[in-house]
């Protein structure tokens, strides 16, 4: 039966085979008028965020818009190099001739959205897409339905709306559209989803690229300079209230440390959300009850509970520290996903590093050390999709580092160029010259050809 969606994707790939979206001019056009978008309706899309996820307005700011905007700025400044052909050394049986590889735009992508960072999610494959040259429908989450509701009713002002379109719906919507053929889809959320969309894929044979998530592992190793790490690991665990796919999910440190690193880190938390987080303006709410039930539950049974408090009603969760050492409990098992950061004992790096290996390789790795060795030992070691030493998150501000995960946490990789080459195909071309070629190469092949 055809799917409700084949008219649009007709419509979209149409523009496409005509050759619109190709010229560099129509693509910094659309880039220049999403970053257009983003600036001039600032107050309306944080106010969405805020209805979402209650994100503070800076946070919304600089993980969102400005995170869009100078991805935006950056594929702007070297969209010209990335799509230029890229010249590969000719080897003498192909001579004479020239060898390149030619970025050109794949047709019609869909981007698959969730809900933590339901701005960013959409847009920022949407920012690659464009650059490559591409037509693209968006899937927003629903579960951000505010946020959906404002790309829904934006987009379509600002870009081509042959070439860009918005599909709203949960389950029943994308999985009917998810029938149809597209030339690339990137998907973001859990890796039950992300195992339908690689199936459905698999019908049209289309590339995917999967962002998902898992458990980020910390290991403080005892060189690290307390304060500091706890400052940055409470920034990255408690931004938009835990709800960040590469937010550290739980800490190992030594015996001889962790009782003053849960000090440090529960000092940090104060410093940042004062004595009372739920009043805070700095501090985001949970997205739905349902997840907020899922966080409330995990924290059955176990002592040593800094934090804990917590209003369903509100979807609030206090920050929360959680001395724990039980590897088995279920805030151990699954991806936590929210403001409980679990801290372990372990004896020492080899058994940190043996830990992280037992599990499915993650989505980032945290190491806080200033020994060398041990820097050079945890990036050989540890198999992530990202790491940061001595930080967590920051990898995702440089532009240039490709973001992805492997194995468990996702395939496929996007920002800047990586973005920019996951929507384009890089053809292989050779063109040769009209000097005649060695009889060799030509049958037959008779044995005195190859007297050498
Ligand atoms: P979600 O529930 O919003 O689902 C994501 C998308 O999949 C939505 O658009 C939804 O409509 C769609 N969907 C849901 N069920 C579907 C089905 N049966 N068939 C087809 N489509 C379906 O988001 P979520 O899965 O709760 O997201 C949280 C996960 O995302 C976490 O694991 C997190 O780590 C991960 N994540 C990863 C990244 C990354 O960049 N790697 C970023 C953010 C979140």
């Amino acid at each position: 039966m055809e799917s409700q969606y084949q008219p649009l994707c007709q419509r979209l790939r149409q523009h496409f085979d005509q050759g619109v979206t190709r010229p560099l001019e129509w693509r910094r056009q659309q880039l220049t008028a999403l970053r257009r978008l983003i600036t001039e309706n600032e107050p309306a899309l944080l106010a969405a965020l805020h209805q979402d996820l209650a994100k503070p307005a800076m946070e919304a700011w600089s993980t969102e818009l400005a995170y869009v905007t100078g991805d935006i700025d950056h594929s702007l400044k070297r969209l010209k190099r990335w799509s230029a052909p890229r010249k590969a050394t000719t080897p003498i049986v192909a001579q004479p001739g020239q060898a390149w590889v030619q970025p050109e735009p794949l047709g019609l992508v869909l981007i698959i959205g969730t809900w933590n960072y339901p701005l960013q999610i959409c847009l920022a494959p949407l920012v690659a897409a464009l650059s490559a040259g591409n037509c693209a429908i968006l899937k927003p989450s629903e579960l951000a339905p505010a946020t959906a509701a404002i790309l829904t009713e934006l987009l379509p002002q600002y870009l081509d709306n042959e070439a860009v379109a918005v599909v709203n719906g949960a389950v029943a919507e994308t999985t009917e559209l998810l029938t149809e053929r597209f030339d690339h889809i990137l998907y973001t959320g859990n890796g039950a989803v992300g195992r339908i969309v690689m199936s459905a894929a698999a019908k049209h044979l289309t590339p995917v690229t999967l962002e998902l998530g898992g458990k980020s592992p910390v290991f403080v190793d005892d060189s690290a300079d307390l304060t500091i790490t706890a400052q940055r690991l409470a920034w990255g665990k408690w931004l938009n209230a835990g709800q960040t796919c590469i937010a550290p999910d739980y800490v190992m440190v030594t015996a001889k440390q962790a009782g003053a690193l849960m000090d440090a880190l529960a000092s940090a938390v104060h410093q940042m959300y004062g004595g009372e987080p739920k009043s805070s303006d700095s501090y985001g709410r949970i997205i739905n009850e349902r997840h907020c039930q899922r966080l409330i539950t995990y924290l059955d049974g176990h002592e040593g509970v800094i934090g804990g408090e917590h209003d369903l009603a509100q979807r609030y969760l206090a920050p929360t520290i959680v001395q724990t050492d039980d590897w088995g409990c279920a805030l151990m098992q699954e991806e936590i996903f929210g403001p409980i950061l679990p801290v372990l004992v372990v004896k020492d790096f080899d058994e940190a590093v043996s830990r992280v290996r037992q599990g499915e390789k993650p989505l980032a790795a945290y190491l806080f050390s200033k020994d060398g060795e041990q820097q050079r030992r945890w990036v050989e070691q540890v198999s992530a999709g990202n790491q940061c030493l001595n930080d967590v998150l920051m990898f995702s501000a440089v532009p240039d580092l490709p973001f992805g995960g492997v194995g468990a946490s996702g395939m496929g990789r996007y920002s800047g160029q990586a973005g920019f080459d996951t929507f384009s195909h890089l053809k292989a071309v050779l063109k040769r010259g009209w000097l005649k070629d060695l009889p060799l190469r030509f049958a037959p092949y008779s044995a005195d050809k190859f007297k050498w």
